[in-house]
């Protein structure tokens, strides 16, 4: 007593899982695929509606020096539905990098910096960076460099107040046409992290080849600080071979004063995580203190 097509739609949903999933897998339907299935369909339906009905808002994360000063700030996109309220970008992005849509949410977080920059810098009266994300979808598109000249120079922007973040696999899979954008956006004034580092490529080979100011130390590591003797030895080491190749170290999800003072120890030059703030949108700006003060702990649990 079934519908033939319905389950051969139920088995390809199963069978699409496998595929996500590499070779040699099987996977068992279960009706909440088809739910999660319909809400992919509908987010993926619904972008440029979101694009055009600003649906999409950016939350700014903190990113905090040695003395805990604020030195520039995350831009990290979420969406507001209007079905399915907060959406985060982790179930979002890659649909819309699986549909083509990225470039166009990349155009619009990149105009958005623009138009709440002027905000920004009336709130911090000082130097800062606002830190953008890439996917490795927007360097195939042969178009950013110029659009973001265009975006710059019609809101007026001194492109040193911007800095873009891409992970190593995103900026490896597209090597050339990377380190040809990023040479440009770095001559233009702008730096360049690379995020998520250790997580991605073994090879370090590359790290002698690209134009980038700053790694940016993948949460895992710091999370397992306190656990893993492998963890400590690992962030230890990314800082000294940062510091080897004249680059600033970037430390991200830091949630307590035990990982901060052991990546000061350590000489990471930049923090970022709960510990300090989690991403606010800009009316919260008023409840980031000038300052974020160290606990300096008698005895450390590290
Ligand atoms: P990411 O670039 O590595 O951003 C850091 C993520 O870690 C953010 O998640 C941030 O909220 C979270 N985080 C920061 N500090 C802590 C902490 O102390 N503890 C924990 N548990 N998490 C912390 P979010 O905002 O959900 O973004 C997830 C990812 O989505 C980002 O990872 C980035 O890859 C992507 N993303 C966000 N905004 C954009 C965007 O505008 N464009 C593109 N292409 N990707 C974006
Ligand atoms: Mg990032
Ligand atoms: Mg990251």
């Amino acid at each position: 007593d079934f519908d033939l097509s319905q389950l051969m739609s139920n088995a390809d949903l199963a069978m699409y899982r496998s595929k996500a999933r590499g070779r040699g897998t099987y996977t068992i339907f279960t009706p909440d695929m088809v739910e999660s299935h319909k809400r992919k369909l509908s987010i993926a339906n619904s972008i440029d509606q979101a694009i055009s009905n600003n649906e999409f808002q950016i939350y700014y994360q903190p990113k905090i020096d040695g003395k805990g000063v604020i030195i520039g700030f995350e831009a990290l996109i979420r969406w507001v539905h209007p079905e399915f309220g907060m959406i985060m970008p982790a179930e979002f992005i890659p649909i819309a990098e699986q549909g083509g849509k990225i470039s166009a949410i990349t155009r619009w977080v990149i105009e958005q910096v623009c138009v709440e920059m002027s905000v920004l810098r009336q709130r911090l009266q000082r130097r800062f960076r606002v830190s953008i994300n890439l996917s490795g979808h927007d360097l195939r598109h042969s178009g950013l460099f110029d659009s973001i000249h265009a975006l710059f120079i019609k809101h007026n922007i001194n492109p040193e107040y911007i800095e873009f973040e891409v992970t190593e696999s995103a900026y490896l899979e597209n090597f050339a046409l990377s380190n040809k954008f990023f040479r440009r956006v770095s001559n233009m004034g702008c730096a360049i992290a690379l995020d998520d580092f250790g997580t991605g490529y073994s090879s370090l080979s590359y790290l002698t080849q690209i134009s980038i100011d700053t790694l940016k130390i993948d949460r895992q590591f710091i999370r397992e600080l306190e656990t893993s003797e492998r963890s400590r030895l690992v962030t230890g080491t990314i800082i000294d071979l940062a510091k080897r190749l004249s680059l600033t170290i970037c430390a991200e999800g830091i949630e307590n004063h035990e990982q901060w003072e052991y990546l000061l120890e350590h000489g990471c030059d930049h923090v970022q995580g709960f510990l300090f703030s989690k991403p606010i949108p800009l009316d919260q700006f008023d409840t980031l203190p000038a300052r974020f003060e160290r606990r300096t702990l008698m005895q450390s649990n590290l």
